[in-house]
Formats: C-alpha cells, sequence, structure tokens
C-alpha cells in the first residue's frame, strides 16, 4: 500500500488564490488588508521568512510593511513600535518574527501586540480564547495542520488524533484545535511511556518534535493520516521531516511530505488571519 501524499503546495496555491478573490472583492469596499512585520536583527532564517510574508501579500493584493530594526534595538524601541502599529488603521495584523535578541523579553514583545492584530495567535488572551472556543485569530501552523486535514476530505471528528509534541507554537494549539473539531485527543511529549504503542492507536497522527526521521512505520497505524509538521535541516544540506517518510508512507493512509506540506501552510495562514482580522474590524 501506498498512502496518498497531502500536497500542501497544492492546498497552499488553492487557498492563495481564494484569498486573491477575497482581497480584490474587499479592496472594492475601501478594506485593504494590512500586514506589519517586524524583524530585529540579522538572522539568515529569520530574513528569508520575513521576505515570504512580504512576497505574499504582495502576491495577494494586500498592504505590507517590514520594519527591520539594528539587531541592538533595545526592548523599549521595539515596543514604542508596536504601540505605533497598535493604532495605525493601515496595519491589520501585526507579527514580530521570532527569535528576537536575547537582550528582548519575548514575553513583554507578544504581550504587547494588540489581541484583534495579532496574526501570528501567540498572545496569551488568543490562547485562552482557542482554549474555551471563542472566537479568535487562530496560530498559523496549527491552524495550517487543520486545513490541510480538512481539506484532503479527512473528518476529524470522532477520531483518535495523536499528537506527539507538547510546545506552546505546535504541539498544545494544534491539540486543541483538533478538539475543538471534535477528535478525541492525546498529547504525548518526551517523558511520555510507551509512545510506540500510544502512537500506533491514532487515526490522525501529528508530529512536532523537532528530530529528523524519529517517526517510522512501527509507530503508525495502517491507514493512519500522518502529518509532520517537523523541519530539520540534515548535514548533507537537505530538509528533512520528523517522519521518516519512506517506512511511514508504506503503512499511511494519507501522509504530509517534507518539504511541501505543511511548510507552504504557515504563511498561507498568516495571510488569511490578517484578512480576518481587516474584516472583522471594519464590521465585516
Ligand atoms: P520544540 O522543541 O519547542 O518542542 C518539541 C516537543 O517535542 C517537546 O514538547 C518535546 O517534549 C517533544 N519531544 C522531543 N523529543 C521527543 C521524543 N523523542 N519523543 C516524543 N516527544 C518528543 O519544537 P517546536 O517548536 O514545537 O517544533 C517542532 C518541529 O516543528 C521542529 O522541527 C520545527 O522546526 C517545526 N516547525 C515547523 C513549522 C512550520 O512548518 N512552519 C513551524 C513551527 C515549528
Amino acid at each position: 500500500m501506498s498512502a496518498l501524499i497531502i500536497d500542501g503546495k497544492q492546498i497552499s496555491a488553492d487557498m492563495r488564490n481564494e484569498m486573491i478573490s477575497e482581497v480584490a472583492e474587499l479592496k472594492q469596499k475601501g478594506v485593504t488588508p494590512g500586514l506589519a512585520v517586524i524583524l530585529v536583527g540579522e538572522d539568515a532564517a529569520s530574513i528569508v521568512y520575513v521576505g515570504s510574508k512580504e512576497k505574499a501579500c504582495i502576491q495577494l493584493g494586500m498592504y505590507s510593511e517590514v520594519h527591520r530594526m539594528a539587531a541592538d534595538s533595545s526592548e523599549e524601541q521595539v515596543l514604542a513600535l508596536i504601540e505605533k502599529l497598535n493604532n495605525q488603521d493601515s496595519i491589520n495584523g501585526i507579527l514580530v518574527q521570532l527569535p528576537l535578541p536575547k537582550h528582548i523579553n519575548e514575553k513583554a514583545i507578544i504581550d504587547a501586540i494588540r489581541v484583534d492584530k495579532d496574526v501570528d495567535g501567540f498572545h496569551p488572551e488568543s490562547v485562552g480564547n482557542l482554549v474555551i472556543g471563542d472566537d479568535s485569530l487562530l496560530p498559523c501552523t496549527p491552524a495550517g495542520v487543520i486545513e490541510l486535514i480538512k481539506r484532503s476530505g479527512v473528518d476529524i471528528a470522532g477520531k483518535h488524533a495523536v499528537v506527539i509534541g507538547r510546545s506552546n507554537i505546535v504541539g498544545k494549539p494544534v491539540a486543541m484545535l483538533l478538539l475543538r473539531e471534535n477528535a478525541t485527543v492525546t498529547i504525548c511529549h518526551s517523558r511520555t511511556a510507551n509512545l510506540e504503542e500510544i502512537a500506533k492507536q491514532a487515526d490522525i497522527l501529528v508530529v512536532a518534535i523537532g528530530r529528523a526521521n524519529a517517526i517510522d512505520s512501527k509507530f503508525v497505524k495502517p491507514g493512519a493520516v500522518v502529518v509532520d509538521v517537523g523541519i530539520n535541516r540534515l548535514d548533507t544540506g537537505k530538509l528533512a521531516g520528523d517522519v521518516d517518510f519512506e517506512s511511514c508512507q508504506t503503512v499511511a493512509g494519507h501522509i504530509t511530505p517534507v518539504p511541501g506540506g505543511v511548510g507552504p501552510m504557515t504563511i498561507t495562514m498568516l495571510m488569511k488571519n490578517t484578512i480576518t482580522a481587516a474584516k472583522k474590524v471594519n464590521g465585516m
């Protein structure tokens, strides 16, 4: 048996096409969704990510601002910029590219973002709203995981979903979103006993641990949906997921590749959040 590949690139392209039309309609009504990205310092990966976010805004016809700040900028300077963007009507979403330089308190920065402009979904109030099921902007990578599963025609309700990884940016919010979709959810982590046994019970297995090829077919129930959030750079320079794709695809029913699975969805969901925020603030 060979699993169906969940094509994140294609799903992401489909969603962006839908959003191009939506943004054009919004602009006709006088609303242009706007995203501000703040980049502090010169981390090579961050520079690439910020460039991709800017490109995506332009592709979709949205307004984009990138604020590049020196690595030795003070916390006060970053907070002052956030305060300005919080009050700027042309900006519907504010994203601070992480990680920040060590002398800046990441939590203080995230807490300063206006909740209705928190397009990364990391503000404690956004997280709280997610947990209690209130309306909120959802964290992008976890929301992308749900979108991939749904757009592959898989019904989540009633399924046993196992999430491996419990980080605040991936594992926990993915688990909450799966619960909201009425899955029965188990969260595993580095201290879980019998990981293999538990993972093997999953109808939907989401892996976000940050270890290349750690999950092979022994962890996968025949026919399961396997979503690999991991992005690991190998010594060879190639990218690998947390899931051993070659091994798992012989057992799984659906599987995401790396690259080309969850990765392309993150920026797409960021664009979606910015559009959602723009509509909401304009009462649409
Ligand atoms: P993290 O290091 O913050 O958390 C890893 C989690 O995995 C922890 O909760 C830990 O308990 C668990 N874990 C570690 N080793 C384990 C093991 N052997 N068995 C079971 N659980 C184990 O990582 P993160 O930020 O959640 O990221 C996870 C992966 O997802 C990374 O590869 C990261 O690069 C990737 N990622 C991708 C995207 C994207 O696609 N856009 C976004 C965020 C993170």
